[in-house]
């Protein structure tokens, strides 16, 4: 049995504590058990093992967000295997992603674009929610939901964490207004085609929309982007990325800070190129949160190998990342004269 089919099974387990509603009849729209609501395995794992994985706080504890909900999309995501972009699997979550978000009662609008690569031509598309706020600016949250074109790369952390921390800050913020806009970004084609890291061969969701938005006159609106990769290891320690611009990693910070996460975001730095590189170079202010070294000591263990699975990751996590995004978007919802004057 290979390491996929392990994740898959190990999937199957889990869905044993999956919140009622998250496997119903929105993703796709076929409810294949009629009347019941649960999919037919459900029956099959009843008598499974009690899940073993850390228990997330009560969402109360968190501004309503539920890392139970969120790991329960982690699996979700990792059931549609490898999700490089131009798969079949992408096409897979990607119907998912919107269907989740139109049940929420999120607006969005999608950009289908193609994309030059090393292995030809791909197609590729980025969602974006937007919900209005009273003002014209913009408070851009993102995470990419592609996952790196390696075999039996699942990719629970990377980034099947991320995206399952953005939906479920979708659930919560279509519901809300703000004086601010509340834009979130799902890119696709961040990972590079080839195995390194090398411009242009990344990105390529993230500079499509920083592109459109400058062609649209809309990127002036963007305040800041906050963005998520790799946020749900069970060992996770954030460092303050040091692309990143640092007002808002330091609003980051303190708000983590004053919640009591000062385990999970160390005062050290590290340097990782991502997403928000594609708004920094057009002077968008942005910052990262992300954690490559989810090794037991701090190394880097499992990241962009196959080791990647659902196992890995932490329902507290997610709820600990979750709750720092809303209070630090309720911090710029207040903060917003401050943020012009450092514009
Ligand atoms: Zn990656």
């Amino acid at each position: 049995m290979g390491l996929h089919s392990r994740a898959v099974l190990r999937t199957a387990l889990l869905f044993s504590f999956i919140p009622a509603g998250l496997l119903g009849c929105k993703a796709g729209g076929n409810d294949p058990s009629g009347a019941t609501g649960q999919p037919p395995f459900m029956s099959t794992v009843a008598s499974a093992p009690p899940q073993t994985a850390d228990d997330a706080p009560p969402p109360e504890k968190t501004d309503g967000f539920d890392g139970k909900r969120a790991f329960a999309l982690v699996a979700k995501q990792v059931s549609f295997g490898p999700r490089p972009s131009g798969s079949q699997a992408i096409v897979q979550l990607q119907d998912f992603l919107q269907s989740e978000l139109k049940s929420y009662g999120c607006a969005m609008e999608t950009d289908s674009f193609s994309a030059d690569t090393p292995i030809g031509r791909l197609p590729m598309k980025n969602i974006l929610v937007k919900i209005p706020g009273e003002k014209p600016g913009v408070i851009l949250l993102g995470t990419h939901y592609d996952t790196k074109r390696l075999e039996r790369f699942v990719g629970a952390d990377d980034a099947g964490s991320s995206t399952a921390v953005m939906l479920e800050l979708a659930r919560l913020l279509c519901k809300q207004r703000g004086k601010y806009a509340v834009w979130i970004a799902f890119f696709d084609g961040e990972e590079a085609v080839n195995r390194d890291w090398k411009d242009p061969d990344n990105r390529y969701g993230s500079r499509q929309m920083a592109a459109k938005l400058s062609a649209s006159s809309d990127l002036p609106r963007i305040k800041a982007l906050l963005l998520a990769d790799i946020v749900g290891g069970r060992n996770l320690h954030v460092k303050k990325e040091s692309y990143s611009t640092k007002w808002l990693t330091e609003l980051v910070w303190a708000v983590a800070d004053r919640l009591g996460y000062q385990s999970v975001f160390l005062n050290e730095e590290s340097t990782i190129e991502d997403d928000h590189l594609s708004f920094l170079s057009r002077k968008v202010p942005s910052m990262d949160v992300i954690d490559l070294d989810n090794g037991p000591e701090g190394d880097v263990y499992y990241w962009h190998t196959p080791q990647d699975t659902l196992d890995k990751i932490s329902a507290k996590n997610l709820a600990i990342i979750g709750h720092v995004f809303l209070e630090s978007v309720k911090q710029l919802q207040s903060r917003y004269l401050g943020l012009d004057r450092q514009m």
